[in-house]
C-alpha cells in the first residue's frame, strides 16, 4: 500500500468537500513531452544556470552522462519498436533531474574559472569531450531493468570517479548499486533515545560475492559512520553523501562466491521528516505531549536508518534488536523472540529473524506506549496496535483484517507466510498507510473508526486495510525488480483491495469508488504529460522515483487489470496470478514475467501482446464509431487532450471492445466482444439494431464516440427508458460525452442534451459523476469574472437536480449506495447555497451542539453540515474547539475540512500557517488543507500565494515528486485558466530549479492551465447561449 497513493487518493476524493470538486483534472490536457526544456512557453535557462549547472560537470567529473544516455537509448529503442514511429524529435533534451544531489554537490576539482566566458568556453570543449567519451563508452546499466544493452563492461570508466567526503576518490560512479556483491542477511540493533532524538546503531551485513570485485558500495544517508569493520578487521569507509552511498575498497579481489563479513557501528538523529526513523508526537487525553519512534522506508529511506543495499531486488533475511525504556513497547516485522534487561535498566527485545527474504523497503520498526487488541486467524495472530485512548476504536479494523486475511489465503493459494501481522495507526503519518511486512502502518484516519460509525466511513478503513493485505502477496512476496515498474506492486494491490471487498463486504459497494477511480486515471493519461504504466525511460533520482507513486501506477494499473480479467475466459486470469506468483515468489519480476505467466495459462492468443499495447505507451484510445446499416467501422486513435489539435501519434491498442445492443442490453449475457487490433476494422450488426453501447460496464480503458447519430440514438433510448442500460453504463456516457467535449468532439450543447435525461436520474454512480462534472464546470467559472454565467450554472445544476437535493432524507441511511448519493447531491447543494439543504444542517448542526454532540450526525452527512457551520464565526469557532478536543478521527477530518472551507481570509491564512506548523493540526493534513482550501474563491488565490512563499518549508516536510507534492501543485493551479496566471505558474516553477521545476506534475499543471483557457475560448460563447 501506498506510501503516498491509494489512501491519500482515497482520502482525497472521498474527503475533501464537495469531493466531486476536487478532482477537476477534466480540463487537463497536454502537448506531447515530459520535460520543461521541450515546452516552447516555457521560459528558458538563464545563461548562469547553463554555465554553472552542475550536472553539465557531472558529465566531465564522474561519467554520469552515460546513464541518461543509456535510459534515453531505451526509451528510444522500446517506443520505437512498439509504436513504429520516429522519435527523431526527442532525442537529446531529456534532463536527468538529480536535484537533491546537485543541491548537495561538493565543490569539485574541476576549474572554478573566474571569467564567464572562460567558463562557457572551457565548459562547451568538456561538454563535447565528454559527450564523445560517453557516447563511445556507453557502460553502467548494472541491474537496470533491461540489463546492459552493449557488451561493454564499465571498466573505461573507472578512471571517472567523484569524489568522497575525505577527499579520496569514491570507487563508484553510479546512482544503482553494482551487482558484485549480494546481502544475505541482515543483523540490526538499533537503540533510539526518545529525549535526545538521536539512536545508535550497528549493522551486521552477511554478503556474498557475485562476482570478483575490489570494493563494497551500499547505501547510507544521514547517518555518522563510527567504525567499520570487514572479515573482523577495522577498515577505512568512504562516503559520497550527494548519490546517499558508502564504500569499503580492497587491494585484492574478493573472489565470486566467497561469503564476508561487514560491521558498522554509527549513530544518527531521529528524522523529524516522514520518512527513515523518525518521531512523531501527539498530545494524550491529559493534553500532555507524547513520543513516539517509527520507520517509513519506502520507497528509499531505510538507508537513513541503517546502511543497506538500498534496492528492492536486493532481498534478504534481517534480524532486529531494539532497546527501549521499560515504559514503551518495541514492534517489528517479526514475533518478539526474547527480552533482556541491560546493566542499565534498559529492555533490548530481539526479534525472530525473518522467515523469507525480503527487499530493504519493507522493513519496519516502532517503539511506542501503544496497546493492542488481537485474534488468531489460520495460525496468524493478527493485532491492531493504537495510542491507548484510542483502543475502543480498532475492533472494526480488527474483523476487517481477519476476514481478508482468510480471503487472501484461499483466493491466492498461499498461505501468508508469517506468524503475525500488526496493523498500526501511526499518530502523524504522512502516507495512508505502509505495507511493511507483518507491521503495516497506518494514518489513524486510515485505520480507526468508531462502531456506531456510517458505513461509508468504515468504507475507506476497510478500502485501506484490503489494499495493504494484497501487498503481503502483491509486492511483498513477489516484488517488482525496479521502481520503474512500480505498478505491479501498486496496480495489483488497488486491483484487489476492489475485487476482495466486492467479493467479501458487497455491503460497502466499492463498484462505484472504482468506478470513479478509472474515471480519474483517465483524466490524468489523456495528458501528454503522462507515462507509462510500465517506464522504460529513466527513474532514477529519488524525484524521479518518488513520482512514481502517482494514480497511474495505481488507478490505471488496476483498471488495465479488471480490463484483462473481464476480457479472458472466467478463471483463467486467477489462474494465470497463481502460476506468476508460484513461479517468481520470494523474488522480482518486471511486467513481461506477469504476461508471460498469463500467456501460459491462458488459452486465448497471447495475453502479451494484447497488453504490452496498454502498459508500455501512454495514454488511452478513443474508439469513434460510425455506422452504416448493418456495418459498423471502429476506428482507434490516441485519445490526448491538446490545444493545438495537431498533436496526434500512431500509437495503436489492441482492444477487448464490448458492446450491447437495444434488443438486449443490460444483462452481462448481453455483452459481445470485438477485439480491434488495427487501426480500423468493420463488424456487422443486424439493420434493425436502433443504438450501440460499446464498453459494457465500462470495464475497458477507453473512451467511445458514437458520432451525432449515435449519440442521439442513445440519448432517446435513456429519455425512453433510463434502466435499458446499466447503471454504470449511464456514468460511463456521461463522463466519455464531458471528455469528448474537452477534446472538441462534441459540443456542450450536446452534452446538455444527454445531461436532460437525468431529471429521471435516482442511481448513484450516474448521478455523482454528472453532479462531479457541472462542479468542476462550475469552479473553474466561479474563478473568473463570470458572474452572470456562473449564476446560470448554478441555476442549472439546480434545476436539474434540485427536486432531488430536496428529497433527500436527513435521518439515518442504511446503505453505501445511498449515502453516496445523498453525500454528493447535498454537499453540491449546501456549497450552492440551496435554501432547503442549508437549513436541514443548520438544524442538524444546532441539535448536536445542543445535546453536547450525543445527538450524533449520520457520518454521511458530516461534511455537508460542518461546512455550512463553518460559514458562520460562532460556527467555526465551535468547530475549532470541537476539532481540538475529540478523538474520533473520521470526524475529525471532515471538520478540518470544513474549517477549510470558510471564506474568511483572516482564518484562510491562519489554518494554512497553523497546519504547515503542526501541532493542533498535524502537518500530514497540509494537502487536504490545501485542496480544500482551493475550492473557494478567496481560497484559492491566497493558497497560491501561500504555496510560493512557502516552498521550501513545504518540501522539508514533503520530498519533492512525492504524492503529497504532486496532490498542492495540482489542487492549487488546476483552476487558473488565463494567460497571466499561466505565466505567474510557469515563472514560479522555473525558478525553483532543482527544487522541483522538473516534475512531472509540474508539466501537469502547465498543460491544465492551458488546457482550461482554450476550453474556455472555445465553450464561453456556448455556455451563454445554452444554460
Ligand atoms: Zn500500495
Amino acid at each position: 500500500a501506498p506510501y503516498q497513493g491509494l489512501l491519500i487518493e482515497a482520502e482525497y476524493s472521498r474527503a475533501s468537500l464537495p469531493r466531486n470538486m476536487i478532482e477537476n483534472s477534466m480540463f487537463e490536457e497536454e502537448p506531447d513531452v515530459v520535460d520543461l526544456a521541450k515546452d516552447s512557453t516555457f521560459p528558458a535557462l538563464d545563461p548562469d544556470e547553463v554555465v554553472y549547472e552542475p550536472r553539465s560537470s557531472r558529465l566531465l567529473v564522474r561519467g554520469l552522462g552515460e546513464n541518461d544516455l543509456d535510459d534515453e537509448e531505451e526509451d528510444y529503442e522500446s517506443s520505437a519498436r512498439l509504436l513504429g514511429m520516429s522519435f527523431m524529435n526527442r532525442s537529446s533534451t531529456r534532463s536527468p533531474s538529480a536535484s537533491p544531489y546537485i543541491r548537495q554537490a561538493p565543490p569539485r576539482s574541476c576549474s572554478r574559472p573566474s571569467a564567464r566566458m572562460l567558463v562557457v568556453g572551457v565548459f562547451i570543449l568538456v561538454l563535447v569531450t565528454s559527450m564523445a567519451m560517453v557516447l563511445y563508452f556507453l557502460p553502467g546499466c548494472t541491474f537496470t531493468k533491461t540489463g546492459c544493452p552493449k557488451a561493454n563492461s564499465s571498466t573505461p570508466m573507472e578512471l571517472v570517479y567523484p569524489k568522497s567526503t575525505n577527499g579520496e576518490l569514491f570507487p563508484w560512479n553510479e546512482l544503482r548499486l553494482p551487482a558484485s556483491v549480494r546481502p544475505v542477511n541482515y543483523d540490526l540493533s538499533l537503540t533510539p533515545n526518545l529525549t535526545s532524538m538521536t539512536f545508535t546503531g550497528r549493522t551486521i551485513i552477511n554478503m556474498i560475492i557475485q562476482h570478483n570485485t575490489k570494493r563494497v558500495v551500499l547505501h547510507s544517508s544521514e547517518i555518522n559512520i563510527i567504525k567499520a569493520t570487514f572479515q573482523s578487521v577495522e577498515v577505512k569507509v568512504l562516503e559520497y553523501k550527494p548519490w546517499q552511498q558508502i564504500a569499503v575498497s580492497f587491494p585484492g579481489d574478493l573472489k565470486e562466491g566467497q561469503v564476508c563479513v561487514l560491521t558498522l557501528d554509527y549513530t544518527a538523529n531521529l528524522s523529524h521528516t516522514y520518512d527513515g526513523f523518525y518521531n512523531s508526537s501527539y498530545n494524550d487525553k491529559t493534553g500532555a505531549k507524547r513520543v513516539l519512534a517509527a520507520t517509513q522506508f519506502e520507497p528509499q529511506a531505510a538507508r537513513k536508518a541503517f546502511p543497506c543495499f538500498d534496492e528492492p531486488a536486493f532481498k534478504a533475511t534481517f534480524l532486529v534488536r531494539i532497546t527501549r525504556e521499560p515504559e514503551y513497547i518495541a514492534l517489528s516485522n517479526m514475533p518478539k523472540a526474547k527480552t533482556t534487561t541491560l546493566p542499565s535498566g534498559m529492555l533490548e527485545d530481539e526479534f525472530e529473524q525473518t522467515s523469507v527474504n525480503m527487499s530493504t523497503y519493507l522493513v519496519a520498526f516502532i517503539v511506542a506506549n501503544f496497546t493492542s487488541i488481537t485474534r488468531n486467524v489460520s495460525n496468524t495472530l493478527v493485532s491492531v496496535y493504537s495510542v491507548p485512548e484510542k483502543k475502543e476504536h480498532t475492533q472494526y479494523a480488527l474483523d476487517t483484517a481477519s476476514r481478508l486475511l482468510q480471503f487472501y489465503n484461499t483466493v491466492f493459494d498461499i498461505d501468508y507466510p508469517l506468524r503475525k501481522l500488526d496493523l498500526v495507526a501511526i499518530p502523524d503519518f504522512l502516507a495512508g498507510a505502509m505495507e511493511n511486512w507483518g507491521l503495516i502502518t497506518f494514518r489513524e484516519t486510515s485505520l480507526l473508526v468508531q462502531n456506531q460509525s456510517s458505513l461509508l466511513d468504515k468504507q475507506l478503513i476497510a478500502n485501506v486495510v484490503a489494499h495493504e493485505l494484497a501487498h503481503q502477496w502483491f509486492g511483498n512476496l513477489v516484488t517488482m525488480r525496479w521502481w520503474n515498474d512500480l505498478w505491479l506492486s501498486e496496480g495489483f494491490a488497488t486491483y484487489w483491495q476492489y475485487a476482495s471487498l466486492m467479493t467479501e463486504f458487497p455491503q460497502l459497494y466499492l463498484g462505484n469508488v472504482f468506478l470513479e477511480e478509472r474515471f480519474k486515471a483517465m483524466a490524468k493519461d489523456s495528458l501528454n504529460s503522462s507515462h507509462p504504466v510500465s517506464v522504460s525511460a529513466q527513474v532514477n533520482t529519488p524525484e524521479q522515483v518518488s513520482e512514481m507513486f502517482d494514480s497511474i501506477t495505481y488507478e490505471k494499473g488496476a483498471s488495465l487489470l479488471l480490463m484483462l480479467n473481464s476480457t479472458l475466459p472466467d478463471g483463467q486470469f486467477r489462474k494465470g496470478l497463481l502460476e506468476y506468483l508460484r513461479q517468481y515468489r520470494g523474488s522480482n519480476t518486471v511486467t513481461d514475467d506477469l504476461w508471460n505467466s498469463i500467456t501460459r495459462v491462458a488459452v486465448q492468443e497471447s495475453v502479451s501482446d494484447m497488453m504490452r499495447t496498454w502498459t508500455l505507451q501512454k495514454g488511452f484510445p478513443l474508439v469513434t464509431v460510425s455506422r452504416k446499416g448493418g456495418e459498423v467501422t471502429l476506428t482507434q486513435e490516441h485519445f490526448l487532450l491538446s490545444t493545438d489539435n495537431t498533436t496526434h501519434t500512431s500509437s495503436l491498442w489492441h482492444i477487448p471492445v464490448t458492446y450491447v445492443n437495444d434488443s438486449c442490453s443490460s444483462a452481462p449475457s448481453c455483452r459481445q466482444m470485438f477485439t480491434l487490433r488495427n487501426k480500423t476494422a468493420t463488424l456487422k450488426v443486424s439493420e434493425s439494431v436502433k443504438w450501440l453501447k460499446l464498453n459494457y460496464m465500462n470495464t475497458g480503458f477507453y473512451i467511445v464516440h458514437y458520432g451525432d447519430e449515435g449519440w442521439a440514438a442513445l440519448i432517446d433510448a435513456l429519455k425512453t427508458d433510463v434502466s435499458t442500460l446499466t447503471p454504470h453504463d449511464r456514468a460511463s456516457l456521461i463522463h466519455n460525452i464531458f471528455s469528448l467535449s474537452r477534446l472538441g468532439r462534441v459540443s456542450f450543447r450536446q452534452v446538455l442534451s444527454l445531461l436532460d435525461y437525468t431529471t429521471n436520474e435516482t442511481e448513484t454512480a450516474p448521478l455523482t459523476e454528472a453532479l462531479s462534472q457541472l462542479s468542476s464546470v462550475y469552479r473553474l467559472l466561479d474563478k473568473r469574472p463570470e458572474l452572470g454565467l456562473v449564476a446560470r450554472m448554478k441555476a442549472y445544476i439546480l434545476g436539474h437536480f434540485g427536486p432531488l437535493m430536496d428529497s433527500q432524507d436527513w435521518g439515518v441511511e442504511e446503505s453505501v449506495s445511498s449515502q453516496e448519493r445523498r453525500s454528493a447531491l447535498l454537499e453540491v447543494a449546501c456549497s450552492l447555497g440551496r435554501q432547503n439543504c442549508t437549513d436541514q444542517a443548520t438544524a442538524l448542526y444546532e441539535q448536536w451542539t445542543n445535546s453536547n454532540q450525543t445527538n450524533r450526525i449520520p457520518g454521511d452527512l458530516q461534511r455537508a453540515v460542518f461546512s455550512v457551520a463553518a460559514q458562520s464565526d460562532s460556527g467555526w469557532l465551535s468547530l475549532l474547539d470541537t476539532y481540538r478536543l475529540t478523538t474520533y478521527d473520521s470526524e475529525k477530518r471532515k471538520i478540518l475540512q470544513a474549517l477549510a472551507s470558510t471564506q474568511d481570509p483572516r482564518r484562510i491564512v491562519w489554518i494554512l500557517n497553523t497546519v504547515l506548523e503542526g501541532g493542533i493540526i498535524h502537518t500530514q493534513e497540509l494537502p487536504l488543507v490545501i485542496s480544500t482550501v482551493s475550492d473557494g474563491f478567496a481560497g484559492h488565490l491566497f493558497v497560491w500565494d501561500f504555496v510560493k512563499e512557502s516552498w521550501d518549508r513545504i518540501i522539508e516536510k514533503f520530498p519533492v515528486g512525492s504524492y503529497s507534492i504532486q496532490s498542492i501543485v495540482k489542487s492549487t493551479t488546476s483552476q487558473f485558466s488565463t494567460q497571466t496566471h499561466l505565466e505567474e505558474v510557469q515563472g514560479f516553477f522555473s525558478s525553483l530549479k532543482e527544487r522541483g521545476s522538473r516534475m512531472r506534475s509540474v508539466q501537469e499543471a502547465l498543460e491544465t492551465i492551458r488546457l482550461n483557457q482554450h476550453w474556455m475560448d472555445r465553450n464561453l460563447a456556448t455556455l451563454r447561449d445554452w444554460l
